[in-house]
C-alpha cells in the first residue's frame, strides 16, 4: 500500500511537473506568437504608402516629407499624366502597389471613381476638415485644394462695374474682347458642367452660343490667356486664379485683376484637386492616415503656398496674394456634379462650335 501510495504521489508530482512544463511552454509559445503579431502589426502600420499622382513632385513632396517626419511612415510616389495613371490602375487591378491616387479636377476624380478605381473611406477627421460639397457623396474621394476659376480683366481697359456674371460674357459688348480656354481642357468641361447643373441645359447652351458669337480667342494655356490680356489681345478671360497668382509673385503690379462673378446668385465656379484611396490599396490604414494629414493644417498651408490654391480646411490662413483678392461667394454645388455632366458638356461645346 505504502509503496503503492508513494508511487501514486510520484505519479501525481510528475503529472503536476509535466503540467508546469507544458504551461510554461504554452506561455512561451503564446508570448512568442504575441511578439510576432505585434511586430507584424507595427511593420504594417509603418509600411510605406504608395501614391500615384498627376500633381508634380514639387507640389506634393513637402507635404509627404512632413507626414513621414510626424508618423515615421514613408511615402513613395509616381507622378504621371492623369490618363496614364488611371490606365495603369486599371491594368494592374488587384495587383496594384498603389494606395492613393492624387489628381486635379473633380472631373478626373469622378471618372476614377466611376471606373471603379477607388473605395469609400470613413473618417471623422476627413469629414471634419472637408465640407460635404467638396467630397464625393459616397466618400470615394476628397478635395485637398480649391481652384477658383473667376473672370480676369485688364485693369487699363475694363472697369469692374462692367462685369457681372459668366453668362454676361455672352453679351455683345464683349465681342472681340473675350479669351477662353479650349473646350478640350477638363477645366472648361467642368465649368460648362457646373452651368448645366445650375442653369439647366437650355440656358447653359445659350450662354456658350453667346460666347462663341463674341468671336473669342481660344487658348491652350491659362497663362497665355492672361498674358494676352497684358499684351492687349483680349480684355477679359476666364482662368484659374493661381495662374494670375504666379504672375503676381513676379510682378506685384501686373495689369490684370480678378473679378468674382455671380456674387448675387450661385457664386464663382470652384474646382478642386483631390485624392482617393485606391480600390485594392495594400496599405489602406497608412493611406487613410496620409489623406487625413493632407487635409490638416501643415499640408494645407504647404499646398496654398506652393501653388496659390485655396485650402479646403477653413482653419488655415490664406497666402497674402489670395488674401488680396478678398473674400468671395463660391458656387457650393457638390463638385461631383462637375464629373457627372462632362459628356453633356462636351456635346454642348461641339454643337456651339466651341473648340
Ligand atoms: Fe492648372
Amino acid at each position: 500500500m505504502r509503496f503503492a501510495s508513494i508511487g501514486r504521489y510520484v505519479r501525481v508530482i510528475s503529472v503536476i511537473a509535466a503540467l508546469f512544463v507544458l504551461l510554461a511552454a504554452c506561455g512561451q509559445t503564446s508570448k512568442k506568437a504575441g511578439t510576432d503579431n505585434d511586430d507584424k502589426k507595427a511593420s504594417e502600420t509603418k509600411k510605406e504608402v504608395v501614391v500615384y499622382s498627376s500633381r508634380t513632385e514639387e507640389l506634393i513632396k513637402p507635404a509627404f516629407d512632413a507626414f513621414t517626419k510626424e508618423t515615421g511612415i514613408k511615402v513613395s510616389f509616381t507622378t504621371a499624366k492623369e490618363a496614364e495613371l488611371q490606365e495603369r490602375l486599371k491594368a494592374e487591378g488587384a495587383n496594384s502597389p498603389a494606395d492613393m491616387l492624387i489628381t486635379v479636377d473633380a472631373g478626373n476624380l469622378w471618372l476614377a471613381a466611376d471606373a471603379g478605381l477607388l473605395q469609400p473611406v470613413s473618417s471623422d477627421v476627413l469629414e471634419e476638415n472637408i465640407s460635404d460639397n467638396l467630397r464625393a457623396p459616397d466618400n470615394q474621394w476628397f478635395a485637398l485644394t480649391m481652384r477658383a476659376r473667376p473672370i480676369m480683366y485688364s485693369k487699363d481697359r475694363v472697369k469692374p462695374a462692367q462685369l457681372s456674371t459668366y453668362e454676361d460674357l455672352s453679351d455683345k459688348k464683349w465681342k472681340g474682347r473675350l479669351g477662353l480656354r479650349t473646350s478640350e481642357k477638363v477645366y472648361t468641361k467642368s465649368l460648362i458642367s457646373s452651368m448645366i447643373a445650375s442653369l439647366g441645359e437650355k440656358k447653359a447652351e445659350a450662354m456658350i452660343e453667346g460666347w462663341m458669337a463674341n468671336d473669342p480667342i481660344i487658348f491652350d494655356s491659362d497663362t497665355d490667356m492672361i498674358k494676352a490680356i497684358e499684351a492687349g489681345q483680349n480684355d477679359v478671360a476666364i482662368a484659374n486664379s493661381y495662374y494670375l497668382g504666379r504672375l503676381l509673385k513676379e510682378d506685384a503690379d501686373y495689369p490684370v485683376d480678378i473679378f468674382w462673378p455671380n456674387q448675387d446668385d450661385r457664386g464663382a465656379h470652384v474646382n478642386v484637386s483631390g485624392a482617393g484611396i485606391t480600390k485594392h490599396a495594400p496599405n489602406k490604414e497608412g493611406a487613410v492616415k496620409l489623406l487625413e494629414f493632407l487635409s490638416g493644417p501643415v499640408a494645407q498651408k504647404s499646398f496654398g503656398e506652393l501653388n496659390l490654391e485655396y485650402p479646403v480646411n477653413e482653419n488655415v490662413e490664406l497666402h497674402e496674394i489670395l488674401d488680396g483678392w478678398g473674400e468671395f461667394k463660391r458656387d457650393d454645388l457638390n463638385v461631383s456634379e462637375l464629373g457627372k455632366n462632362q459628356t453633356e458638356a462636351v456635346k454642348m461645346a461641339d454643337r456651339a462650335g466651341y473648340r
